[in-house]
């Protein structure tokens, strides 16, 4: 099975400046995960073509950008959206083969894109100051002003959902971009000028280059003239990231990833909890930040409540994201390997795989797919509770009461999402007061979406995006103050 077809007439390179550049030299190239093959090599941007992207977003802030009122730049995120809409299907289909999620995933995601565009059109033009009372001698008063040129660095779990999550608030606050998509999942990226030229965003407001984090993530993130880096990635690449922004004082806000818990006291709803738990760890096969990878349950519910999850997975279906199998296959072969180690450490240091556990091969697919496995934690140090593994790995942990679930679900290094089922109010807003984490969910996993703020606590990072939130990273605040 071969999908080509479908991302025929994709330009591949880089965007720089309103146009679309030819590279000759490095290649990286992009899979199909559910097959394995590769679907096209997409041209690396070194040093100099990043340097180019940077100058030409430094240019049009001062330039075409600043000279577009807000009003203007409402209505050009709305035509975005529109664009994007319009174009939903195919987007859809396109992040289906690259990043290998189901395609109801993927159009889910398409949308949520397409919706930012047009929630933060709603606030481009309501951006504004404070008057600030110092007496009958002064005038004072606050002004916003768009924080400069900032690099985007996107992962490939979602990769036009966060492309669109920094870039639509960037621009509504007046900042320009410069993306870089994941070397595994650029394709929509490479897609998203088409929308912006239809929207008449003006050249240079936005540029896309593409790379692995080395040769075109670094000389973005260390460039002077980048003001802001929006990062969503690893801790360990984060802390690099963050040393780069450092050098030229650049603010950075950080999305770093979750060792989520998903808390299910013993009077919780039992059916609504099952489908929040198969949600919170088997969407994109648990390839989220915020998955909910821990389960901690009462002890009295235990039982029961395992083996009908048990009975639910071992239904899933696996396939190709364009057949919508339960589960897709995840990104790479080296994220593959990763999750079978963890599992294999795991069950070493004293887990019980309670099913799954092993690398999976359906028929006729030769890509990259794990079975959902649920791991009973023994020590709570054990690898499974404590790292990231980014794959359809649930870890359960027993709980005697409510306060030792909240001790388990409080006791990682992470803190980006928390979810709690029960039916006592008090226990959920307990939980939500008493635990680090960046959102807590009650009754509901992933409940929210593009209007509540999003980021995390410890090594989950720092900073907010979406709602309101999300702005506050794309201007500053200049006080003007006089004596009159
Ligand atoms: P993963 O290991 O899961 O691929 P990473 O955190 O390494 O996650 O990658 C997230 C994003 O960061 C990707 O776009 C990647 O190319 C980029 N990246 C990786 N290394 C660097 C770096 N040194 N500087 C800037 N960006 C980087």
């Amino acid at each position: 099975m071969t999908f080509q077809g479908h991302i025929e007439g994709i330009a591949l390179g880089p965007y720089i400046n309103g146009t679309r550049r030819k590279v000759s030299g490095d290649a990286h190239p992009s899979y199909d995960p559910a097959t394995g093959e590769v679907l096209c090599d997409v041209p690396v941007s070194g040093t100099d073509l990043v340097d180019e992207a940077v100058e030409a977003s430094r240019i049009a802030l001062k330039g075409a950008w600043a000279s577009v009122t807000p009003a203007e730049r409402s209505r050009m995120l709305n035509r975005v959206a529109q664009a994007i809409r319009k174009d939903a299907q195919r987007l859809a289909t396109v992040e289906c083969l690259d990043s290998g999620k189901p395609l109801r995933e993927a159009v889910g995601d398409i949308e949520t894109s397409a919706r930012y565009f047009e929630y933060y059109a709603g606030i481009a033009d309501k951006l504004q100051g404070d008057t600030i009372p110092l007496g009958p001698d002064f005038v004072s008063f606050t002004m916003h002003e768009p924080i400069g040129a900032t690099a985007h660095i996107i992962p490939w779990n979602f990769p036009l959902v966060t492309t669109a999550r920094g870039l639509a608030p960037a621009l509504a606050a007046g900042a320009t971009a410069v993306i870089k998509p994941a070397e595994q999942t650029p394709l929509t990226a490479l897609m998203l000028p088409v929308y912006l030229e239809q929207a008449g965003i003006p050249a240079g407001v936005v540029n896309v280059v593409c790379g692995p984090g080395k040769m075109t993530g670094a000389p973005l993130t260390q460039h002077p003239g980048i003001a802001h880096v929006t990062f969503t990635g690893s801790v360990d690449t984060g802390k690099t990231v963050m040393m780069s922004a450092a050098s030229h004082i650049a603010s950075t806000t950080m999305e770093l990833g979750g060792k989520s818990p998903v808390v299910v006291l013993a009077d919780a709803d039992f059916d609504a909890a099952i489908e929040g738990t198969l949600k919170a760890i088997f969407t994109n096969a648990g390839q989220v930040c915020s998955a909910g990878s821990r389960l901690v349950i009462e002890r009295s519910v235990a039982d029961k409540f395992l083996s009908e999850l048990i009975k639910r997975i071992e239904q899933f279906t696996f396939g190709h994201g364009l057949d919508n199998p339960n589960i897709g296959p995840v990104v790479s072969k080296q994220q593959l390997l990763k999750i079978e180690g963890i599992v294999r450490d795991s069950v070493s240091a004293g887990a019980e795989l309670l099913t799954g556990g092993n690398i999976k091969r359906p028929d006729k697919l030769n890509g990259w797919f794990f079975e959902p496995t649920i791991l009973l934690a023994g020590d709570s140090s054990t690898k499974c509770v404590q790292e990231e593994i980014f794959g359809p790995v649930l870890t359960v942990q027993i709980a005697a009461d409510f306060e030792h679930a909240l001790e388990l679900a409080e006791g990682t290094d992470f803190g980006l999402v928390a979810g709690i089922y029960t039916k006592d109010v008090s226990k959920a807003l307990r939980f939500s007061r008493k635990i680090s984490a960046g959102q807590v969910f009650i009754n509901q996993f992933f409940a929210g979406g593009v209007e509540t703020p999003f980021g995390g606590t410890k090594n989950s990072g720092f900073g907010r995006e979406k709602g309101l939130e999300g702005l506050k990273a794309y201007y500053t605040v200049k006080t003007v103050t006089a004596r009159i």
